[in-house]
């Protein structure tokens, strides 16, 4: 680490950290009710960052409250599509405006680095915004022949609409927190939804930043309630409340079933975002240098701290020598760093708790046999960090292989010709099944197994889910439904059939 613990930033944003960073219900920041704070901190260093009200189950059920009224009444179910769409851009626009100050946050809050953040953070929550400001205006229903009864009165028209399904909880995790705010408000505002956010305990900045530039947009008060707050009070009221009719979530599975089960009470609708052991399959006929590119890049973006990761590397025998030597190689090349010092690309994990979690794996791949070929335990000193680091020897029933870790940590296991027929079984026997990739010049090879893989996403010489206006989700435990694309407006309207009769 270069720059030493001396935190760099810039007057806005060190102006933005001394501010008292209140809950936004109703178009008003208030306290949370019961005094509730959380202390977020810096993942590079280990200190303090800022102080947050955390919401509590009061300060949920006025969030609500503020949500079914602004959903109810005054000017947001008034406003046409092209109101919602341009509010939408303006949104946009006011997040690029703000783009060094949100950066930097997110890199603060998070630690994620530079590269990739000056793409992940702003970019891409505009690019969120823009594709959906363009749908508002295209959600419409269909017109269906009626049947008519000779002699009879009977319907002579059925038509359908498309209508927001009301209220909406948003539930979204730490590892990329303003482009997963945009990507969760901007489906439900674009199909007239009324939103109540909980952002990350861990990282709720970015998220409280957007409240001035909701407001400067004209989003109406009450619309959209920025709520910060712990899983267990602030998530868990969200998850149970009677007075929300659908929840969007992204996190672990372990929550998500709570989720689930909480949801049963009024029978909301879910959407759950979860996540993936995904494999990345190599064939002999791969370019090979493309290959171990991508597998670096798929294994360490965001410290591996997230669902696309290439986490399952099957590798043919005939290439798994200058396949692992190249990954461990690159791997070896990435520096370690805080976020803010641009030569770094793997920087912190997001918590203690997490690198804990994570050198757990790394220590029980040890025992289970696996061999280590780069990487290892947590770095000593401040901050949260853990090198890069590659497994060879995998054998499929090792927990390593199974299990997501959420962490720079990645295994390879090899396959002969002969295990050909059974590689893709192999490569979905996992409980998740977010994204696969192959690597192959053959085309049949390519296709076989893009038809074979039971994931949400598959890449052929490619790995991870492509862009805003494809749908992306899971198959199994990695979640229901999908986002992005049409398909994510789904997760928000109800349809109604309208029967009308002439006589
Ligand atoms: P991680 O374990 O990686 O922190 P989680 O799935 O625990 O990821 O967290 C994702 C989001 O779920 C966060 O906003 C967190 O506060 C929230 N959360 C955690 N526990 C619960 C819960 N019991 N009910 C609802 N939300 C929760």
């Amino acid at each position: 680490m270069s720059s030493g613990s001396r935190v760099p930033m810039s007057a806005e944003t060190a102006a933005f950290l001394r501010r008292e960073q209140r809950l936004f219900i109703g178009g008003e920041r208030v306290a949370a009710r019961d005094g509730g704070r959380i202390e977020v901190l810096n993942p590079a260093t280990g200190g303090p960052l800022a102080q947050v009200s955390a919401a509590g189950a009061a300060d949920i059920d006025a969030a609500v409250a503020a949500a079914r009224a602004a959903f109810s009444n005054g000017p947001w179910p008034a406003m046409g599509p092209s109101a919602r769409g341009q509010l939408l851009w303006r949104l946009a626009d006011l997040l690029e405006a703000h783009a060094p100050t949100l950066t930097e946050l997110e890199i603060l809050d998070n630690g994620m680095p530079l590269d990739p953040a000056g793409m992940l953070a702003v970019p891409t929550a505009v690019k969120i915004l823009r594709y959906f400001s363009g749908w508002p205006s295209k959600l419409g229903g269909q017109t269906l022949p009626a049947d008519r009864r000779p002699g009879a009165a009977s319907p002579a028209l059925t038509y359908t609409r498309r209508e927001p399904v009301g209220v909406v909880g948003q539930i979204i995790p730490w590892n990329y927190p303003l482009a997963m705010a945009a990507m969760k408000l901007a489906p439900a505002l674009a199909t007239g939804c009324t939103v109540v956010l909980k952002p990350d305990e861990k990282t709720p900045l970015s998220a409280l930043f957007l409240i001035d530039l909701l407001v400067e947009a004209g989003v109406p008060p009450g619309v959209v309630n920025i709520v910060p707050g712990f899983g267990e009070t602030a998530g868990a009221a969200i998850a149970a409340h009677p007075g929300i009719d659908k929840v969007a979530f992204t996190g672990s599975g372990e929550v998500g079933r709570k989720i689930v089960a909480a949801a049963t009470g009024n029978l909301k609708r879910v959407s759950l975002e979860l996540g993936g052991k995904n494999p990345f399959i190599v064939f002999a006929d791969a370019d090979l240098d493309r290959a171990i590119e991508a597998a670096t890049r798929s294994a360490f973006f965001l410290q591996g701290q997230n669902c696309q990761c290439a986490s399952r590397l099957f590798v043919h025998e005939a290439v798994a020598a200058p396949f692992t030597a190249g990954l461990a190689a690159a791997a070896q090349a990435l520096p370690l760093g805080p976020g803010w010092d641009p030569r770094t690309r793997i920087g912190p994990l997001i918590s203690a708790g997490q690198l804990e979690r994570v050198a757990g794996y790394v220590e029980l791949g040890r025992k289970e046999g696996a061999r280590l070929v780069t990487g290892g335990g947590p770095r000593p000193g401040p901050g949260y960090f853990l090198p890069p680091t590659v497994f060879a020897d995998i054998q499929p029933g090792m927990a390593i292989a199974r299990e997501e870790i959420f962490g720079p940590v990645t295994g390879i296991q090899t396959f002969g010709d002969r295990d050909l027929d059974g590689l893709a079984a192999q490569a979905n026997d996992s409980e998740y099944g977010l994204v696969a990739s192959v690597w192959t010049r053959d085309l049949g090879t390519a296709h076989r197994f893009a038809e074979a893989l039971r994931a949400g996403v598959v890449g052929i010489n490619h790995h991870g889910g492509g862009d805003i206006h494809a749908p992306f989700g899971g198959y199994r435990q990695s979640g229901w439904g999908r986002e992005f694309g049409a398909e994510n407006l789904d997760l928000y309207l109800e349809t109604k059939t309208v029967v009308v009769r002439y006589d």
